[in-house]
C-alpha cells in the first residue's frame, strides 16, 4: 500500500509527548512533513529528534494553544515554509485538578476551557481557510472518553471535551461541501505521562483499569495515534462529523 500522506502538510499540536507524539511519528512514517507546536520545548526537541533519526522532516514551535496570536502566526508560518495544509490534529490538552464541584476553583475551569476547548477552536479557524486554499484535507481533534460520560471530579475536563465533540459536528457541517472532512478521537485510559501523572495523584485510577476496562488494560498511544491517522486520511474519505472512541471497550456498557 502506497504511504497515505506522501507529499502532505499536517500540522499537529501537543506533539511533544503521548499520544501527540505517537500521532506524530506516525504521520511521518505515513511520508507526512509535519509541523509540531506544543508549549514543551523539550518535550517538542525530543520528538523532532525521533523523527529525524528515522530521516522524517518536521518543523517545531513552542507554542501556547490557548492564544489566538499564537495559533494565527503558526499557521501563517506553515503557508508560508510549506505553502498548503492538509491535515491537522488538535490535541494538546491538560486534565485539570480532580475536584467536586463546589471545590472547583474557577480560574482553573477557565485555564482547562482555554487549553482543551478554546485550543480546538482557534486552531480550526485559522486551518480551515488555508486547508482550503490546499484543495480540501481534514482534521482530527482530541475529545476524550470524557466527552460521552461525566466523570465525578473532571466538571472542566468533561465539559470541554464535550464541547470539543460540539465544536467538532458544526466545523464538519460547515466544510463538508468544501472538501474538508472534520473528525475528533475519543481515547480511553491511555498510557501517556498525563495518565501516569493522573493515577499518581488518585489510585483509584489503577482499579479502574480493572474494573472499567473490558480489555483489561490501557490503550498505548500507538493504538490512539494509529486510528486518529486512519480517520485523517483519505482511506476515511466518507467520514465526517464523526466522534471515534478508542477506549477498549470501556464505554461499551453506557
Ligand atoms: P500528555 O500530557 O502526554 O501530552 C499533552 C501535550 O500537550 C504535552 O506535550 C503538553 O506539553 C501539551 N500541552 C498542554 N497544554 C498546552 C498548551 N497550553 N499549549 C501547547 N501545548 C500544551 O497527554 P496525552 O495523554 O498525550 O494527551 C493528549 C490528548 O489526549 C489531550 O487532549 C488529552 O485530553 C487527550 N486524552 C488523553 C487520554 C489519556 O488517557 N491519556 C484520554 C482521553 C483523552
Amino acid at each position: 500500500m502506497p504511504p497515505l500522506f506522501s507529499n502532505k502538510v499536517v500540522a499537529v499540536t501537543g506533539a511533544g509527548s503521548g499520544i501527540g507524539r505517537a500521532i506524530s511519528l506516525g504521520l511521518v512514517r505515513e511520508g507526512a512533513t509535519v509541523h509540531l507546536a506544543d508549549r514543551d520545548a523539550e518535550g517538542l526537541a525530543e520528538t523532532a529528534d525521533l523523527i529525524r533519526s528515522e530521516e522524517g522532516r518536521a518543523f517545531t514551535i513552542q507554542l501556547d494553544v490557548s492564544s489566538e496570536l499564537q495559533i494565527e502566526d503558526w499557521i501563517e508560518q506553515i503557508g508560508s515554509m510549506s505553502g498548503r495544509l492538509d491535515a491537522a490534529f488538535n490535541n494538546a490538552g491538560i486534565t485539570g485538578p480532580a475536584k467536586r464541584i463546589e471545590d472547583y476553583p474557577l480560574e482553573d475551569f477557565q485555564r482547562v476551557i482555554a487549553v482543551n476547548l478554546q485550543s480546538v477552536f482557534l486552531g480550526m479557524k485559522y486551518q480551515i481557510p488555508l486547508i482550503k486554499r490546499s484543495g480540501g484535507g481534514s482534521i482530527v481533534n482530541t475529545a476524550s472518553v470524557a466527552a460521552l460520560t461525566g466523570p465525578g471530579g473532571m466538571s472542566a475536563y468533561a465539559a470541554s471535551k464535550h464541547g470539543v465533540q460540539g465544536l467538532t459536528r458544526v466545523v464538519a457541517m460547515e466544510n463538508a461541501a468544501h472538501r474538508i472532512r472534520v473528525n475528533a478521537i475519543a481515547p480511553g485510559w491511555t498510557e501517556t505521562p498525563m495518565v501516569v501523572a493522573n493515577s499518581e495523584q488518585n489510585p483509584g485510577f489503577a482499579a479502574l483499569v480493572q474494573t472499567a476496562i473490558p480489555a483489561k488494560r490501557g490503550g498505548k498511544p500507538e493504538e490512539i495515534a494509529a486510528a486518529a491517522i486512519w480517520l485523517a486520511s483519505d482511506a476515511a474519505s466518507y467520514v465526517t462529523g464523526h466522534m471515534l472512541t478508542v477506549d477498549g471497550g470501556m464505554t461499551i456498557g453506557g
